[in-house]
């Protein structure tokens, strides 16, 4: 891919300490009005004019940009493969990365780069913003600055978030815990099944407790298959037979996130359970996950769950669709092992789902 590069010294007149690697792919923050009214991405060095207080960091800044900034609706696998290089590609050079990112599928792309990158041992922040930068009120300036200023933070030399978050609207998150839950309000994440990792105030205030810790001796790794052969099948009441057959011919449907109601529980009519028990026989992986924001999958908990644990559907637990749909995606394309990609599809990979599930 043709990328742009932009190299920026932000240091005053101080030797510079920290080196961040931007990424911009898009987004609202670098969006502007085209003449019909409607928001298109623009380049980034305009959106560098517009904070003009990036100089008072004492940071080195390169900016990667996509060649052509994407609303990130239109993100696809090609895009997480060439994420996860650049990050592999200037880990030793960086102290951190912030990748500038749309906020409508950034909770998708920042699952995945925690799947992507297995060993990453220092920050990599996504953010955006909900009003473009060049807008009067926009949000873009402080989740900008506030996300170098987390990805150049150290203890003891070491990073303090060695982890994929999103940054947003003060807090942070971890990647594969957010999930958009706001299209209008500056609030637009939230992480229901796991504390937020760090609150911006006057001071930054980590939550060391919830992140996960820098260890010693890590080498990233960094995986450029996936597979996209999976489908989300949301249930709702009334749902027909002939939708689920439908879904269960795709040609070469792998995987489905089956997002269920409550704490994991489905229809217990007979022609759904013979269908996504034929799913099952046939090879296809069902995962179950709840159409609820908090709380998780107990499959047994209720007869319409026990049956679904019957016949070979698997319990994602407390993991949200969004790290669900990227965890399948990754195992299918990089666990060969049927056995072993069913148990690790129900075990916490990068901190997306908590243990105590099933
Ligand atoms: N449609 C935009 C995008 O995801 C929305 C945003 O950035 O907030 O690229």
């Amino acid at each position: 891919m043709n990328y742009k590069i932009v190299r920026l010294n932000t240091a005053a007149k101080t030797e510079i300490e920290h080196a961040v690697l931007i990424i911009y792919t898009g987004g609202t923050l670098g969006m502007a009005y085209d003449p019909q009214g409607a928001l298109v991405p623009f380049n980034f060095g305009q959106i560098l004019e517009k904070i003009p207080n990036l100089n008072n960091l004492n940071i080195s800044i390169t900016v990667i940009s996509f060649p052509e900034p994407i609303d990130s609706s239109n993100i696809n696998l090609q895009h997480w493969v060439d994420m996860a290089y650049i990050i592999y590609e200037n880990y030793d050079t960086y102290d951190g990365f912030v990748v500038l990112h749309g906020t409508d599928t950034m909770a998708y792309s920042a699952s995945m780069l925690s799947y992507m990158l297995k060993g990453l041992n220092k920050p990599v922040i996504f953010t955006g913003a909900q009003l473009p930068i060049s807008e009067m009120r926009s949000d873009a300036r402080e989740n900008l600055v506030t996300s170098l200023e987390i990805a150049i933070t150290k203890a003891n030399g070491k990073p303090v978030v060695p982890e994929v978050c999103i940054f947003f609207n003060h807090m942070l998150l971890r990647g594969n815990r957010a999930k958009k839950v706001q299209s209008v309000h500056f609030d637009a994440f939230e992480s229901e099944n796991y504390p937020a990792l760090a609150e911006s105030g006057i001071i930054i205030d980590f939550n060391y407790a919830s992140i996960r810790p820098y260890e010693e001796g890590k080498h990233l790794r960094y995986y450029n298959q996936l597979d996209n052969h999976v489908m989300v099948l949301k249930l709702f009441p009334g749902i027909t037979k002939s939708v689920i057959e439908s879904c269960i011919k795709i040609k070469k449907l792998k995987g489905i996130i089956l997002e269920t109601y409550g704490s994991g529980n489905s229809p217990s009519e007979d022609w759904f359970l013979k269908l996504m028990e034929k799913a099952v026989k046939m090879g296809v992986l069902v995962l179950n996950v709840s159409q609820c924001n908090g709380g998780r999958v107990i499959q047994g908990r209720y007869q319409t769950s026990k049956d679904l644990k019957r016949i070979g559907v698997l319990s994602g637990g407390d993991i949200t669709t969004e790290a669900a749909v990227t965890k399948m995606m990754f195992l299918l394309a990089n666990e060969p092992d049927e056995n072993e990609l069913k148990r690790k599809l129900i075990t916490p990979l990068a901190g997306e789902m908590s243990v105590l599930n099933h």
